[in-house]
């Protein structure tokens, strides 16, 4: 598990103060107090949004201000309150206070919030100390100060991608291939047996994480005290990549498909449900078939038996999205990236859609 952290600053706003005023009209002596009351302190509110995944927004902008309320004007005007800041966080941030110890909040869902700092209450104007035997108070309130503080927040990264295949077919390589570009998050050291995972950026609002799933299946059958993190990693995943080296090193004994297959089996008897999830075939290590022109040149393979072509009808005929990569050169890496983002993009909104219609019901 990966740990995204920053330290943030909130300050809501004060309330305005109170006014003390009292009417002046030609031809109308001792008009009565008429100062009006100050509005209220903006307050800071920390919302989970799901177009958010990272806290990197954090690193450069960590102090989040409210306006302060209006004073109150004479002929009893209220002063207007000010709007809240709200601030966007992606879902699953934890809010801690400044010392890191006592958890203030948990944003698991999108459109979870948090009061960070109260805006202060607006002050009493004049008019409304008035009574019978007071009936020229000089008297009007300050608003209150907004509360202030500095906040920890946390955000543990779980896989949303699992790569799955034969080792040696490039899991690892792939991974630090995409994910070498995110140096602030550092690996979080749960157990003796660190997970390989990477923190993939497709754009500066939307990452994701990968892992290697089979690593994963291992710690978990390794034990009790593992088991749980792993799980809690395979569950999340949304989308399996399942790499199928292609290469003549590969494996001589059995062909792509067969391994293929070996692989589809494994992942029926691992924990979690993994066959249920949506997955997509990537080709690897295509490099060594050759520069891009030889390996798309028919004349090269006139039967069609090279390893990219059989393995693509195979996936075909079993509706399987498939692609064709090479980690070491990185041809197709970043299309597999774009790929990869707008699905896990298209499934959180699916998601949301449902969860909204099951709440509307
Ligand atoms: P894993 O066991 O699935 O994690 O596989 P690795 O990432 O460790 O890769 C196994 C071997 O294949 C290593 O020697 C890599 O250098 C090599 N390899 C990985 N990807 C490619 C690729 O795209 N092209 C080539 N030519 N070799 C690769
Ligand atoms: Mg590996």
């Amino acid at each position: 598990m990966f740990v995204d952290h920053s330290r943030i600053f909130v300050s809501a706003g004060g309330g305005g103060n109170g006014c003390m005023s009292f009417r002046r009209e030609k031809f109308v002596p001792k008009g009565g107090p008429d100062g009006g009351d100050g509005g209220k302190g903006g307050s800071v509110i920390l919302r989970a949004d799901p177009n958010l995944s990272t806290l990197a927004p954090f690193r450069f902008n960590r102090l989040f201000h409210a306006k302060r309320g209006q004073h109150g004007m004479g002929s009893n005007c209220h002063g207007k309150n000010s709007p809240d800041r709200v601030v966007s966080v992606p879902p699953g941030t934890a809010i801690y206070d400044d010392a890191g110890l006592e958890v203030l909040a948990d944003l698991k869902f999108p459109g979870d919030e948090f009061v960070a700092a109260h805006g202060g209450r607006g002050g009493r104007g004049n008019a409304q100390f008035a009574t019978s035997t007071n009936q020229a108070p000089r008297r009007a309130d300050k608003g209150s100060d907004g509360e202030e503080r500095w906040l920890n927040i946390e955000l543990k990264l779980l896989a949303d991608v699992g790569l799955v295949g034969f080792p040696n077919a490039g899991k690892s390589t792939l991974i630090s291939r995409i994910s070498d570009a995110h140096p602030k998050i550092a690996a979080y050291p749960f157990t003796t047996l660190t997970p390989h995972l990477g923190h993939v950026v497709v754009d500066e609002s939307f990452s994701f994480v990968v892992a290697d799933i089979p690593g994963l299946i291992e710690g978990a059958a390794q034990g009790a005290g593992l088991g749980i993190q792993f799980l809690r990693h395979i569950e999340r995943t949304r989308l399996l990549l399942h790499l199928v080296d292609v290469s003549p090193m590969a494996d001589a004994e059995a062909d792509p498909i067969t391994r293929m297959e070996i692989i589809a089996k494994e992942l029926a008897a691992a924990p979690g449900d993994l066959t249920g999830k949506p997955q997509m075939v990537l080709a690897t290590k295509i490099d060594t078939l050759g520069p891009r022109e030889e390996r798309e040149n028919p004349t090269a393979a006139p039967s069609g038996d090279d390893p990219i072509t059989v393995l693509r009808r195979h996936c075909e005929s079993k509706g399987l999205p498939f692609a064709v990569i090479s980690a070491a050169t990185g041809e197709g890496v970043r299309e597999l990236i774009q790929t990869v983002g707008r699905r896990l993009r298209e499934m959180a909104l699916e998601k949301l859609e449902t969860t909204v219609t099951v709440e509307n019901r």
